[in-house]
C-alpha cells in the first residue's frame, strides 16, 4: 500500500483472434522495439553506474544527458550530440515513449539491485513491457456497446506509423478486449493510471494489464470498528465472536446460539415420522388405511417444515437483537461463514451417511438470507452483512494460523503447534472474522463477493480495517514469540 492509495492491476485479454495480421504484426513490432530500448537503457545505466547514481538512486536527468539530444530556441541549452544517441537508433520512437522506457529501465535496475542476493522470483520475460501512462491521452479506453466485435476497446499509440516529416500525426492502434462484467466492475473501481501490453508465449495470447490507483476514503466514525464472525452449525445453531481493536476477543462477546426446547420438538416429530414410515413399510394394510396413514404423514411433514422455519426465525431474531445491541457500541460488520460446496462433497457413497443426512437437512442459506433481510429492515447497508466462504476455517488455528490441528470429536479443536484447545465452532467463528480483514488488506483484491446474493462489494466500504489489522498483527507477533502464549 502506498501513502496515496492502493495500486491494483486488472488483466484483460486482447481478442487476438479477431484482429488483422497487420495489427498483430504492429503489436509485435512495438513491443519488440520497446524491449530493445529498455535493454539499451539498462546497458547504459550499468556502464555508467558511478556517474549516474546519487544516494543509490539513478539520476534521470543525468541519464537523459547521456541518451537524449535536445534542441531549443535558446541555443545555450542545446545538446546536439550525446554519447548513446537513442533517438538516432530508434528514429520512429517519440520522446514520450523513450521516457516511458527510461522509467521502466530505472525501475528494473532498482529491483535488480534490491534482489541482488536473492534469486529472481519470476523468470524474466522475453519481452519487457513498457508502462504507458494515461495522462495526456497517450492511450484511450472506450466502451462501444453496439459494436459486434467487442464491447471494450483500447487505443494505444501506433508509433511505427510516424511519417518522417515532423507534422505527421500518430495513429491509434485499436485493440478489442475480452472484457467480462467482472473486469468492467474492477475497472470502474479506481482511476486508470497506466497500461502494459504483454505477450504470453506459452499461452500464445496478448494481454493488457491496466494499472489503477485506488484512493481510500477517510474513515470517519465516532465508534471503533469491529467484526462479528458467525459460524453456522448444525447442533449448535450458530457461534458468534466479536473482533475488536481493543483487546483479545472478549469472553463476554462470544455467544453460542442454540434452542433446546425447539430441538426437542423437532426430534419428536422426526420420531413420529420414522415410526409411521416403518409401519407403512412392514404391515400389509388395506387401501383406505394406507391412504389415511399417508395423509397423516403428509400433515406431519408439513408441521415439520413449519417448525424448522419457526426455529430459524426465532433464533435469527435473537441474533439480530444481539447484533443491534453491539452495533450501538461499534461500527459493526457482520461476516457469516457460508459453506459453499458442502452438499456436493457429501454425496451418496462417501462413507459418511449420518453426516450427509444432517448436512442435507441443514438450511444455512435460509438462515443467512433471513439475517440479511432482518438487518436490512433496521436500515443496515447490504455490505455490512457478508456471507463469505468458510472453507478451511474449521481446520486452521485461530491463534497461530497453523493447519497442524485435529478434531478428536465434533465440538473440540486442538492445535498441535501452539496447544490451543477450544470449541471447534468458536475457532471457526474467529477465523471467519479474521478472514474478512485478510481479504480487505490484500492489495490485489478490489472487491469482495457476497456468496448469497452473488454481488461484489468494493473494498472501499471496508476501509476501517487497517486499524483492526494492526492490532491483530501485533497480537499475533506477540503470540508467535517462543514461550509466550504456549499452553502445554
Ligand atoms: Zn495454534
Amino acid at each position: 500500500m502506498t501513502r496515496s492509495g492502493v495500486r491494483t492491476t486488472v488483466k484483460v485479454r486482447i481478442k487476438a483472434e479477431v484482429i488483422t495480421t497487420r495489427k498483430r504484426r504492429r503489436l509485435e513490432q512495438i513491443t519488440g522495439r520497446d524491449t530493445r530500448i529498455i535493454k539499451q537503457y539498462l546497458k547504459v545505466i550499468y556502464h555508467n553506474e558511478e556517474r549516474l547514481l546519487t544516494k543509490k538512486k539513478v539520476n534521470k536527468a543525468k541519464l537523459d544527458h547521456l541518451t537524449l539530444t535536445k534542441y531549443k530556441k535558446n541555443k545555450l541549452h542545446n545538446r546536439p550530440t550525446v554519447r548513446h544517441d537513442l533517438k538516432k537508433n530508434f528514429p520512429r520512437c517519440s520522446q514520450n515513449e523513450l521516457q516511458e522506457c527510461r522509467e521502466n529501465a530505472v525501475a528494473i535496475y532498482h529491483s535488480q539491485q534490491a534482489n541482488n542476493s536473492a534469486p529472481a522470483k519470476n523468470p524474466p520475460l522475453k519481452k519487457i513491457p513498457r508502462t504507458q501512462l494515461a495522462h495526456a491521452k497517450r492511450f484511450i479506453l472506450t466502451c462501444s456497446p453496439s459494436n459486434s466485435i467487442a464491447r471494450w476497446w483500447v487505443g494505444i499509440r501506433n508509433s511505427l506509423d510516424t511519417k518522417k516529416n515532423k507534422t505527421s500525426k500518430h495513429e491509434k492502434l485499436w485493440l478489442p478486449l475480452a472484457c467480462s462484467p467482472y473486469h468492467e466492475h474492477n475497472l470502474n473501481l479506481g482511476k486508470l493510471q497506466a497500461l502494459e501490453v504483454l505477450y504470453y508465449p506459452k499461452k500464445k495470447e496478448w494481454w493488457v494489464h491496466f494499472i489503477l490507483l485506488h484512493v481510500p476514503e477517510k474513515y470517519a466514525s465516532s465508534r471503533p470498528p469491529a467484526v462479528l464472525g458467525i459460524d453456522l452449525g448444525i447442533n449448535k445453531r450458530a457461534v458468534s465472536a466479536l473482533l475488536t481493536p481493543k483487546g483479545v476477543i472478549n469472553r463476554h462477546e462470544i455467544r453460542f446460539w442454540s434452542d433446546k426446547t425447539r430441538k426437542k420438538l423437532q426430534k419428536e416429530t422426526e420420531r413420529k415420522i420414522a415410526k409411521l414410515q416403518n409401519f407403512l413399510a412392514k404391515t400389509s394394510l388395506s387401501v383406505s388405511n394406507i391412504n389415511s396413514l399417508l395423509h397423516q404423514l403428509k400433515s406431519l411433514r408439513k408441521s415439520q417444515r413449519t417448525e424448522h422455519k419457526l426455529t430459524d426465525h426465532t433464533y435469527v431474531n435473537r441474533l439480530v437483537k444481539y447484533i443491534l445491541s453491539v452495533g450501538k457500541r461499534y461500527d459493526l460488520y457482520v461476516v457469516v461463514g457460508f459453506p459453499i460446496h458442502i452438499r456436493k462433497s457429501h454425496y451418496r457413497g462417501n462413507f459418511h451417511p449420518y453426516s450427509r443426512k444432517s448436512i442435507h437437512k441443514w438450511n444455512y442459506r435460509r438462515v443467512t438470507e433471513l439475517l440479511k433481510f432482518k438487518l436490512s429492515l433496521h436500515g443496515w447497508e447490504e455490505y455490512r452483512i457478508l456471507a463469505i466462504s468458510e472453507s478451511w476455517t474449521s481446520s486452521c488455528c485461530s491463534r497461530c494460523g497453523s493447519y497442524h490441528t485435529i478434531r478428536p470429536n465434533q465440538p473440540t479443536f486442538i492445535c498441535h503447534t501452539c496447544g490451543y484447545n477450544l470449541n471447534a465452532d468458536l475457532n471457526g467463528a474467529k477465523n471467519i472474522a479474521r478472514r474478512l480483514i485478510k481479504y480487505v488488506l490484500q492489495p490485489q483484491y478490489t472487491s469482495i463477493k457476497d456468496q448469497v446474493s452473488g454481488k461484489f462489494f468494493p473494498l472501499s466500504s471496508f476501509r476501517v480495517f487497517p486499524v483492526l489489522s494492526q492490532w491483530l498483527q501485533t497480537k499475533q507477533n506477540h503470540l508467535l514469540t517462543p514461550g509466550a502464549g504456549v499452553r502445554a
